[in-house]
């Protein structure tokens, strides 16, 4: 018997819309909107859901572009560098 295997082995390559990136009103997390976690909607009842900050939980976040969403994982990064560094030193 041919199951469907031979077909779910070829997966199209789906290319996938420019993502959007959002930034949260709350914590300044930068993220894709797809990474955002659902949450059940306080606003609107039990069956509904609403997408929410994967960092702190708040639905409040503003669209950011591309180049604003890497300027502040750069910041971020450097951010983690200085830290790691930092206790680097205080080992020594
Ligand atoms: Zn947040």
């Amino acid at each position: 018997m041919i199951g469907p295997a031979g077909f779910m082995a070829a997966p199209k390559l789906v290319s996938e819309p420019e993502p959007v990136y959002c930034k949260c009103c709350r914590c300044r997390h930068t993220h894709m909107r797809r990474d955002r976690i659902r949450q059940p909607s306080r606003r609107f009842g039990a069956g509904w859901s609403e997408l929410a900050c994967p960092s702190c939980g708040s639905r409040l976040h503003f669209e950011i572009d591309r180049a604003e969403h890497e300027a502040a994982e750069a910041k971020r990064a450097r951010k983690a560098a200085k830290r790691v560094a930092q206790s680097k030193r205080g080992a020594e």
